[in-house]
């Protein structure tokens, strides 16, 4: 892979925002991660972050990271049994949200782990 601004040059590595290869001189060390320089900086440390949020959060509460998703649901399918008379009323579509927000980080959360066992 050659250097994106640097055609003759031999990458160290690629941009974590926008994948471009970096030659030595174009690429920041971000420390746990290679970003080209200027604004994607930023954007590469924000990955980081996220991240380590992440795993800060499953480590700390293995047991519990089902629920939030679990308090989701349960709330959503509450919301839509008392606004279960006015259909499409307020209460019913925000228990719909909800209900389908804790589906939706039940997924991910399933996927996470089940990549992180393989
Ligand atoms: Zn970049
Ligand atoms: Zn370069």
């Amino acid at each position: 892979m050659r250097c994106f601004n640097h055609q003759d040059r031999e990458a160290v590595g690629s941009c974590k925002a926008c994948a471009k290869g970096l030659c030595p001189e174009c690429a920041v060390d971000l420390g746990h991660g290679l970003s080209c320089k200027g604004p994607h900086e930023e954007i590469v440390e924000s990955y980081s972050s996220i991240l380590k949020f992440n795993a800060r959060t499953v480590s700390a509460a293995p047991r519990n990271i089902y629920f939030a998703p679990v308090f989701c649901i349960a709330m959503g399918a509450m919301f839509m049994w008392f606004g279960r008379d006015e259909y499409r009323g307020l209460l019913f579509i925000m228990g719909g949200l909800f209900l389908a927000y804790g589906v939706f980080m039940f997924a991910r959360m399933r996927a996470t782990y089940a990549r992180k066992r393989a």
